[in-house]
């Protein structure tokens, strides 16, 4: 027998999965070593059948997946596929193109141009900024403040590309406890170090107050110093006072840059828009296209205000390459080299949603935040702990640490709904992400149901064991 086409075996694999994941448990069936189980032991000797190999891939796969593109996972920040972005992003697999050069594949670049400009004026950002699209907001940060590093130094008659960091003036800075860790990894891998960071004391959101950044600038106004704010506290989804911070900032030579993985997307949409005011007033710009765009993944999005300072900071030339001027390189904004052209799935999401319907897709992630808040908010036992304003919403039970996480261990066994748990002001919280485009009103309804009855079966096994113990 002719063996059957790997694609077709995929495709049917895809069609599956996909018309499965409304309705499967949300944890994972298997546990990695028992996935283990169901793989080959041993680097096969010699070639097998391809369809074969995509067999045992989706049923390796499907026994041990975390569903987080389930319309109720509602854990970390994630999101899940819109179809049109996943099918282009077969596509981008299938051309096979080297996305990263314009002369490789002219169509791609100037497809990713548009996707950046078009993703610029959605999410509020100046029309003349430079972009580029990393594998997510870690390597939008590590981009950004690369950028950060070059402008600050320059100014400081360093030309840190060429002589690194020894020598130069120490880089400092601001930004609150409450921050993405990416961050901090950013600042290891750019040699700016932790011990650069300045924690500053933030509000009961988790915002620092604009004075607050105001009296740091003002202690050593001679340090080269990035100012962190965030679109979107990892926590509680809360918004800086760009306008303020920005406005301090520049006085003191500072550069801004902003962490809005997923709150940058509230510009999309008018009456969330309020939330970013003056957001580009910044001077770099980090976000993700897998989160709130519900691309696949990897996509993030970098931009900076200054395209000079971006361009020196990143892109370097070399013989063996053939360069066009005349055409945007796609990897001279970003620290990739040969890569996917993953600005197609984005152009795709975008084409088909346009301007209303990235704005519906914002809201409806707000409006569903706000149902989890109303059905769980005011029961005995349980506080929502932050302002619901965009997407967030963190959950408390019984004000307690244990029961909480207690809550938290029976809802993600039960398999239902999944969300996880987080330190939030010295507390352990349960913390609601919604981010995914195919959560409807009464998946939240199931969820806010399956956390309520885990949180009833706990409490009353534990007043039994108190009556008995
Ligand atoms: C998810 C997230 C990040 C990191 O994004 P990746 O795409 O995982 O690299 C950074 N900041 C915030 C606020 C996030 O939510």
């Amino acid at each position: 027998m002719l063996g059957r086409d790997p694609l077709d075996a995929a495709v049917s694999a895809a069609r599956r999965h996909l018309a499965a994941l409304p309705e499967v448990p949300v944890r994972p069936g298997k546990a990695g070593h028992e996935v283990a189980a169901l793989l080959p032991t041993q680097l096969p000797d010699g070639p097998s059948d391809p369809a074969t190999t995509i067999d045992v891939l989706e049923a390796a796969v499907e026994a041990g997946l975390l569903a987080t593109a389930s319309p109720r996972f509602f854990g970390w920040v994630v999101g899940g596929t819109l179809p049109v972005a996943l099918a282009a992003d077969w596509l981008v697999s299938t051309w096979d193109s080297v996305g990263g050069v314009s002369a490789a594949g002219p169509a791609l670049a100037r497809i990713e141009e548009q996707a950046g400009m078009w993703l610029l004026d959605l999410l509020g950002l100046p029309p003349g900024a430079s972009f580029g699209f990393t594998t997510g907001c870690q390597a939008a940060h590590v981009t950004a403040l690369a950028v950060a590093r070059h402008e600050l130094l320059r100014r400081h008659g360093v030309d840190v590309e060429r002589v690194g960091l020894a020598g130069s003036p120490r880089l400092r800075v601001l930004a609150a406890g409450d921050r993405h860790i990416t961050v901090d990894l950013a600042l290891r891998y750019l040699g700016i170090g932790t011990d650069a960071l300045t924690v500053l004391p933030s509000d009961e959101q988790g915002r620092v107050h604009p004075e607050v950044f105001h009296e740091a600038l003002a202690t050593d106004d001679s340090a080269p110093t990035i100012v962190l704010a965030q679109a979107g506290n990892i926590h509680t989804g809360a918004f800086e006072d760009f306008v303020r911070i920005s406005s301090i900032a520049h006085q003191a030579d500072a550069w801004v840059h902003v962490d809005g993985a997923f709150g940058l997307w509230v510009s999309a949409s008018e009456s969330l828009r309020h939330l970013a005011t003056g957001v580009d007033g910044a001077d770099s710009w980090a976000t993700d296209a897998h989160k709130v765009l519900n691309t696949p993944y990897d996509c993030g999005f970098v931009a900076c205000a200054s395209p000079e300072a971006h361009r020196a900071a990143m892109s370097g030339t070399g013989s063996y390459v053939a360069f066009d001027d005349s055409e945007r390189d796609p990897n001279a904004w970003v620290l990739e080299y040969s890569r996917r052209a993953r600005a197609i799935p984005v152009w795709a999401a975008l084409r088909t949603l346009g301007r209303s319907g990235v704005a519906d897709l914002v809201v409806g992630l707000h409006e569903r935040a706000r149902q989890f808040a109303a059905l769980l908010g005011g029961r005995p036992g349980i506080d929502i702990l932050n302002d619901v304003v965009f997407n967030q919403v963190l959950v408390r039970f019984n004000d307690s640490d244990d029961m909480t996480q207690s809550v938290i261990a029976a809802v993600q066994r039960d398999g239902v709904m999944w969300l996880g748990g987080s330190t939030w002001q010295d507390q352990l919280v349960a913390r609601i992400s919604v981010c995914n485009h195919a959560t409807t009103a009464s998946d939240v309804e199931r969820s806010a149901t399956a956390l309520l009855a885990a949180f009833d079966a706990i409490a009353h096994q534990e007043f039994g064991q108190a009556k008995t113990g």
